[in-house]
């Protein structure tokens, strides 16, 4: 078998990527090699600009180029309320409906027996030390409507009603049993964060 050059590396690199496999991969390669001045050039840049300055948010888990993130230091946002997703993924999918004003806080990741995710390997503690510092009135736990979003619902509602009173409520309508939050359209976010229930 013959070492696998730069361009393997690369097909294989990209192959890894979430919703690419080796045909899709190769095709970008092709692509990139073809037209290097038009993509190739600008690509490299970016990655390297985004590797030297997207930092992961101390205080809430976003991705920003700045520490605490804009959404933690912004002074138009309630920090009364606090919304707690899976991902930065769903953090941004919330944040695109503008239908949210209140804070956020990234778990990390969801429950799962199937996957080996238990509560140390998520961001539970700083969440519950942030609401034992106190000043925040209402937890909104925006999880995906899955078997394990919502296993992770009912757990952090246990916990955090341990930590004193604090309204915890959860999306409702709009969320379809079984769908991943990242794929919904903004109007049906927007609509399930207007509708939300308490626990
Ligand atoms: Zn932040």
């Amino acid at each position: 078998m013959r070492e696998a050059g730069p361009l393997d590396i690369l097909i294989r690199a990209l192959a890894g990527l979430p919703g690419l496999g080796p045909r899709s991969a190769r095709r970008i390669a092709l692509h990139l090699l073809t037209s290097r001045e038009k993509t190739l050039h600008p690509l490299i840049a970016a990655l390297q600009e985004t590797e030297r300055s997207v930092r992961v948010c101390p205080l809430c888990g976003n991705l920003d180029t700045t520490e605490p993130c804009r959404i933690c230091r912004s002074d138009n946002r309630n920090r009364a309320v606090l919304c707690v997703v899976a991902n930065v993924a769903d953090l941004w999918a919330v944040e695109r409906t503008g239908a949210y004003k209140g804070l956020y806080h990234c778990l990390g990741g969801v429950l799962s027996a199937l996957d080996g995710m238990t509560p140390d390997m998520l961001r539970i503690m700083p969440l519950l030390e942030r609401v034992r510092e106190g000043g925040i009135e209402e937890v909104i736990l925006a999880l995906s409507a899955t078997v394990d979003g919502q296993a992770t619902a009912h757990y952090l509602t246990d916990r955090l009603q341990a930590e004193g009173p604090v309204r915890i409520t959860r999306l409702a309508h709009g969320v379809p049993v079984g769908g991943e939050l990242d794929y919904l359209d903004d109007g049906t976010i927007a609509t399930a964060l207007k509708s939300r229930a308490s626990l």
